[in-house]
């Protein structure tokens, strides 16, 4: 689609992450097991740390990948140190369950947190936003006492899908209280639903934090369709989450995450870049422009998906339960930021 050039745009090859670099998140023991089960040598300490489990299996060259994917969004967050870029994507990283010591779904090194604590080292102030249908506890649990780096999460209900954790009332500790929120939001959650929550507790809390640069984890699994996952989104929701961002003129590093529908993934990734390097507005894509007007679909017509029909029981179903989950947040995490 012509999508990675163009004025202002380019393709960098990322370097893989030094090791001095993946130790500012990860353990050195942890790093030497991954390191040696990629080399064939997989022990059941390895495995009581997560390498090795279905959800993280061994593979060769696993952690030349893995360093080379977490490479890819360090290399990005220099770029906008630099100056050299305002937005950066990596499609490739998103890690955001990967713990200090553990692997843990499909995660092996956290790239986002290490692009975060890169951001973060230099003096800047960092929002991490994570829309990908899991909870990014990862991220959330490694910036829990700080407050350098708010963390927002939207996510399926932590009641009713992987990791378990993710709750409203996860709310941070010591200086960290307040910069870790986290939002629920039940199986059907459809657009106007979600961007109900979205926009009642995220603008509020950015414009209070004020943060230098953004960095968003953008999982597609919270699309309709998604194997692994009961949310009921288009992709038009990143898109707009996008728009909101890039008109806060802050610098973007962003990121892909889970997606386990490919072709549904591949589209929002398609259409997050579009928007988020300005060709989408500017109708440079035209087949992508107005396909939700002409009701068209998967690639009969352009990247954006179409509306879905949401029935009065759906509504009646997740309505509520956002509105708790509003108020919720709002009682808890607001008054710390004067709201
Ligand atoms: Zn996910």
């Amino acid at each position: 689609m012509g999508l990675l050039s163009g004025s202002g745009r380019s393709e960098v090859a990322p370097e893989p992450a030094e090791r001095n670099v993946l130790k500012k998140f990860h353990s050195a023991r942890y790093l030497r097991a991954l390191k040696a089960a990629s080399q064939g040598h997989w022990d059941s300490e390895a495995l009581g740390m997560g390498i090795g489990t279905s959800d993280c299996p061994v593979f060769e060259g696993l952690y030349e990948y893995a360093v080379l994917a977490v490479g890819a969004t360090i290399t990005a967050a220099k770029l906008i140190l630099s100056g050299s870029a305002d937005v950066a994507f990596n499609p490739s990283g998103g890690f955001h369950h990967a713990g200090p010591e553990r692997a843990s779904g499909f995660c092996y090194i956290n790239d986002v947190a290490l692009g975060c604590l890169t951001l973060a080292e230099a003096g800047k102030k960092v929002l991490y936003l994570d829309v990908d249908v899991h909870h990014g506890d990862g991220v959330a649990y490694g910036f829990y006492d700080r407050d350098d780096v708010m963390t927002i999460s939207f996510h399926q209900n932590p009641g009713t899908l992987f990791p378990g954790t993710g709750f409203e009332d996860e709310t941070g500790t010591g200086q960290g209280k307040g910069y870790c929120i986290n939002v629920p939001l039940p199986i059907g959650t459809y657009d106007q639903a979600y961007m109900k929550a979205f926009e009642a507790i995220a603008p509020p809390l950015i414009t209070a934090f004020n943060p230098d640069v953004f960095v968003f984890e953008l999982g597609a699994d919270a699309l309709a369709g998604d194997p692994l996952a009961n949310l009921y989104l288009t992709n038009n929701v990143y898109a707009d989450i996008i728009d909101f961002l890039l008109a806060l003129d802050r610098p973007i590093l962003m990121t892909g995450g889970g997606g386990y529908n490919v072709e549904n993934t591949a589209r929002a990734w398609a259409l997050a870049w579009t928007v988020l390097c300005g060709a989408d507005s500017k109708g440079e894509v035209s087949l992508g422009a107005g396909g939700v007007m002409l009701e068209t679909t998967d690639w009969q017509g352009g990247l954006r998906d179409r509306e879905l029909a949401v029935s009065t029981q759906q509504q009646n179903a997740v309505l509520p339960p956002i509105e708790a989950t509003i108020e919720t947040v709002k009682t808890k995490v607001f008054p710390i930021h004067r709201l």
